[in-house]
């Protein structure tokens, strides 16, 4: 998964928009500590192998779409024109696992990198108590004793706290709720 953009500040400042801020803070903050203790982490620009390789369409809260929708406002027409149709194309298949349809292939990078959504942040860094690591690169480093002492975060508190969120929906119904609002306001 990989970078672009950086948010502005304040645009949204909704009781959901507060907490999805928090939460993004703590997982940073969990992200850091580990980055600080292991130097060559394996996640970095480029490396978007769970980005090709998602069990479900991706889902969001409101707080998450509106982040979103945010990032892929700024992009260029034909991006997101482009974007539109790998959503749509998505949302008519049942073929898993699911390739993000905001994956920049030649780069490997996300175009809205620093809107994603909380389980892009959290991938590489959280477990899930029934479920174990998400990424097997890094599964793999762990079952060969490179990682020993990770302090893994909680993916099940994150769940909790997306939950207070209110409902998530995936990211193609999102998007074309959004498409046909702004095709009713172009008229
Ligand atoms: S979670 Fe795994 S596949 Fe994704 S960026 Fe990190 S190492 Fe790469
Ligand atoms: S939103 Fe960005 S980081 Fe998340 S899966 Fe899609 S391309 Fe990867």
């Amino acid at each position: 998964m990989a970078k672009i953009e950086m948010p502005q500040p304040g645009a949204l400042t909704d009781l959901p928009m507060r907490q999805l801020t928090e939460l993004h803070a703590d997982i940073d903050a969990r992200v850091l500590s580990i980055r600080e203790n292991n130097a060559d982490w394996l996640c970095g620009k480029g490396c978007d192998s769970c980005c090709k390789r998602l069990a479900e369409v991706p889902r969001l809260t409101a707080a998450e779409w509106d982040l979103l929708r945010e990032g892929l406002t700024g992009l260029a027409a034909d991006h997101l024109q482009a974007i539109s149709r790998e959503i749509a194309a998505l949302a008519e298949s049942a073929a898993r696992p699911v390739i993000c349809p905001l994956l920049d292939h030649a780069s490997g990078a996300c175009p809205v990198y620093a809107r994603r959504p909380v389980a892009c942040r959290s991938y590489g860094f959280y477990v899930q108590r029934d479920r174990g690591l998400f990424c097997h690169d890094i599964e793999k480093q762990v079952a060969d004793g490179a990682l020993p002492n990770v302090v893994w975060g909680n993916h099940d508190t994150i769940d909790q706290r997306l939950g207070g969120l209110g409902e998530s929906r995936p990211l193609t119904e999102w998007f074309a709720e959004w498409e046909r609002e702004k095709g009713a306001i172009a008229g």
